[in-house]
């Protein structure tokens, strides 16, 4: 299969205590610190407004750093232009030239460079050859898909072989189903070119399913650099917690009470008593009659007809206020702890709209948090 040689052989991208003040005084990006190593898919996740844009134009040197250093591959980058920083960028429009072809829209940015000819036309073949648009170059934009397109603004990055890609939102224009392809693509393409990416999303399916390492941001500040899993079984706080998982984690306020000689968390509305498993007693000894934030994700919320072994204490009665059924799972909404929970079961549960159910919860895969930092305690 085609692919293009990586003259350079290095791309690590390093920021420093990087900070963005813009001109009106507000301050969009705080104190920013990662490393990343080369041939790494860094995704920027968070919810709009976080910073993940800013933060991703400050590498690309379209946005001002306002304080801290951005290195590429060791040499301080802060007030180098933007076409000397060996990037390439794909914006989430494309902004491809309406009246090139493909081949020209491709072929641009070297022309520009003044590459040769023949170089260019070998480029443009390969990149053409990788994206699967050979029988496209041709063709003008206007009579292409968004998918189709998306791959030309691909192209014009590729052949320009840079140190580093950086992706701003690059398939947020398309429909559910190119978006889940073009993702796919996307991985593929990051396996083939083994480039460096920093990609900036909100959707964190995309984040989960792109990145060898997931920076969580919120309100300018990052909450959590780690990978997929561990976001998902570690998460540092509340926000990540919440933030990652779809539906959400299940969070209620629970008191830690002592009872003979094991602590139990008891729901704040309700009184229910849950177990708090073997492993966790250590770590949470110190919140003994205090309050905690419990998080629960659906997926550990079982039908209790199908949950074997399984401590009684931790089985729950409820009403169901909604079953949706999504082919392969089902979530089930009730009221449990004074706030509303969603399990994902098994389609088979006989459970429906309505009813009174039981439901076991998997204690041993409950998160705490304190209640005044939000920080994860276990
Ligand atoms: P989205 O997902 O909505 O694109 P984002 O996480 O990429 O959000 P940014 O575009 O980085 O967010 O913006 C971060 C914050 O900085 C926002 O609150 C935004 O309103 C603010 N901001 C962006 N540009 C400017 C500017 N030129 N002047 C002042 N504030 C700005």
């Amino acid at each position: 299969s085609a692919h293009i040689e990586k003259e350079n052989t290095m791309s690590e991208v390093t920021l420093k205590n990087v900070c963005k003040v813009y001109p009106n005084g507000f301050q969009a990006v705080k104190d920013f610190n990662l490393e990343i190593q080369d041939k790494e898919f860094i995704i920027f996740v968070g919810p709009s407004g976080c910073g993940k844009s800013t933060t991703l134009r400050m590498v690309a040197g379209l946005e001002e750093i306002s304080s801290g250093d951005l290195m590429i591959d060791g040499k301080r980058m802060n007030d180098v232009e933007p076409k000397d920083r060996d990037i390439a960028m794909v914006f989430q429009n494309y902004a491809l030239y309406p009246h090139m072809t493909v081949y020209d829209n491709m072929a641009f940015g070297l022309k520009l460079r003044k590459v040769p000819k023949d170089e260019i036309d070998k480029k443009v073949r390969e990149a053409a050859k990788i994206l699967d648009l050979e029988a496209l170059l041709e063709r003008k934009p206007a009579a292409l898909s968004g998918g189709q397109r998306q791959r030309v603004a691909m192209g014009r990055a590729i052949v320009r072989n840079p140190k580093v890609f950086l992706m701003d939102e690059p398939l947020s224009n398309l429909d559910a189903k190119l978006r889940v392809q073009m993702r796919i693509e996307i991985a593929k393409l990051h396996a083939r070119l083994g480039a460096t990416i920093i990609y900036v999303t909100h959707d964190q399916t995309e984040a989960m399913t792109l990145g060898t390492r997931i920076v969580v941001m919120s309100a300018g500040v990052v909450q959590q650099t780690d990978t997929p899993e561990n976001l998902y079984n570690h998460p540092a706080n509340l926000f990540v917690a919440t933030f990652i998982g779809s539906p959400q984690m299940n969070i209620m306020d629970v008191k830690l009470e002592d009872k003979d000689g094991k602590l139990v968390a008891k729901t704040v509305v309700g009184d229910h008593e849950l177990t708090i498993p073997e492993n966790k007693q250590a770590q949470l000894k110190s919140y003994a009659g205090k309050q905690v934030k419990m998080g629960i994700r659906p997926e550990d919320i079982y039908d209790a007809n199908y949950a074997e072994g399984v401590n009684q204490n931790d089985v729950i009665k409820a009403s169901i206020r909604v079953y949706e059924l999504l082919g392969a799972e089902v979530f089930l909404y009730f009221d449990f702890g004074g706030v509303q929970m969603t399990a994902r079961v098994n389609p088979n549960t006989s459970i429906r709209q309505g009813q009174e159910a039981t439901f076991a919860l998997d204690m041993e895969k409950a998160h705490f948090f304190d209640l005044e930092t939000e920080k994860t305690i276990c």
